[in-house]
């Protein structure tokens, strides 16, 4: 078995290297290889089997975001930070509506007084 194209993926070179039996390329040997989440779900990647040593221990669950592994015993641990979570969840964790709405109303209101301030200093610039 020889296996010495280092190249990408293949499947998208048509053309140029029609001297070579078509029916080789069509035929790459692909592998489907199954990870297992700890949440249950089962993820099945394909693979070009010329990267068959490269194949990742952990995929990303295609149903939850989290690690999954090759064992279904023995699933990967979700990751200390849960992933999918956005900042502005975050956010909303910490502080609830009301928080949210007095710390928008002190904003904005340090945005009145500086525009305020900063219309009356223009004339106190010139003042002695
Ligand atoms: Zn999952």
């Amino acid at each position: 078995m020889s296996v010495n194209s280092p190249g990408p993926i293949r499947g998208s070179r048509v053309g140029s290297t029609a001297a070579r039996a078509s029916s080789d390329v069509v035929d790459a040997p692909r592998i489907t290889i199954a990870y297992f989440c700890i949440s249950g779900h089962v993820t099945k990647p394909v693979f070009s089997k010329t990267v068959e040593g490269d194949i990742p221990l952990q995929w990303t669950c295609g149903e939850c975001g989290l690690p999954a592994g090759l064992d279904p015993e023995n699933p990967p641990e979700p990751p200390v930070n849960v992933p999918f979570k956005t900042h502005l969840d975050y956010v909303r964790e910490r502080r609830s509506e009301e928080d949210g709405q007095a710390l928008l109303e002190e904003a904005l209101g340090k945005l009145r007084n500086r525009f305020h301030s900063d219309s009356s200093s223009t004339e106190t610039h010139y003042r002695k």
